[in-house]
């Protein structure tokens, strides 16, 4: 099946986002179908993190829409009406979405894998066992195995990161939103991190990426968008955006990152 014939999972019509008289996102219009691997570029400051924020119940949108898995972020439906999100089910529908930031954001209190099973023990009510199997497992993935009773800081940063990485997966989420998750990182760090995330576009997940990687973005995205000041200004497929853009503002972004 082809990314352009599978469902739709995250859909953003017209959202703004404001922080006082400051207008940040201005009207993104954006849908990502289930599987696909998006990779967002953008000058620093033209709302990437704001508008994932967004997605993610992190940032209430004064006006537009976002949906994902067909539920609106922020509003339950009743009949025909629309009810604001209590916290706890936007605690639950967050758990739908797993995010990865920049800074790995650990518990440092807590072993490797201690921070992996503990939302999925108390937000999922799984059983401990389980739980700790499914850590286990996914600590294997990102080829962390020997680290689970480590305590983050003893750990190198593309460490933390694959296992941030992990702790997301843990609560086994529809979408993976990823901001600047190398942007961090020492050099020579980077490319194990993008093999994770790699990894997981192989297999099948459905992600968001705000990078500056544009040889990732090149490999990896099904669909490249562009963004600056607030608006998506292009959108396709790597060969399209990245090779022949279409507008003035992503070939002098480009310019700058190539
Ligand atoms: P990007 O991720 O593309 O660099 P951001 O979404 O972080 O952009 O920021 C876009 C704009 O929103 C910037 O001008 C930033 O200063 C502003 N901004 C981001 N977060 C906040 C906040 N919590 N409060 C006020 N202004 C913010
Ligand atoms: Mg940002």
């Amino acid at each position: 099946m082809t990314i352009e014939s599978a469902p739709v999972l995250v859909e953003a019509r017209g959202v703004h986002k404001a922080y006082g008289s400051n207008l940040v996102v201005r009207g993104i219009d954006m849908t990502v179908r289930t599987g696909e691997v998006m990779c967002l570029l953008g000058p620093s400051g033209s709302g990437k993190s704001t508008f994932l924020r967004c997605i993610n119940h992190l940032e209430k949108i004064d006006a537009g829409t976002i949906s994902v898995a067909g539920e609106l972020v922020g509003y339950r439906r009743q009949g025909d009406r629309l009810h604001e999100l209590r916290d706890a089910e936007i605690a639950s529908r967050r758990s739908d979405i797993g995010m990865v930031f920049q800074s790995f954001n650990l518990f440092p209190h807590m072993t490797v894998l201690e921070n992996l099973v503990e939302a999925p023990i108390r937000v999922r009510r799984e059983s401990p066992t389980s739980a700790r199997a499914r850590a286990r497992e996914l600590l294997d993935a990102v080829g962390l195995a020997e680290k689970a009773d480590a305590y983050p800081r003893s750990l190198s940063g593309g460490q933390q990161q694959r296992v941030a990485i992990a702790r997301a997966l843990a609560m086994r989420p529809k979408l993976m939103l990823f901001d600047e998750p190398t942007s961090a990182l020492d050099p020579e760090l980077v490319g194990e991190v993008l093999d994770v995330m790699r990894g997981l576009a192989d297999d099948g997940m459905t992600m968001i990426v705000v990078t500056h990687e544009i040889g990732f973005a090149r490999e990896v995205a099904d669909t490249v968008t562009f963004m600056d000041e607030g608006v998506v200004v292009e959108s396709g497929p790597p060969t399209q955006v990245l090779r022949a853009p279409q507008h003035e503002r992503t070939r002098s972004f480009l310019a700058k990152v190539l």
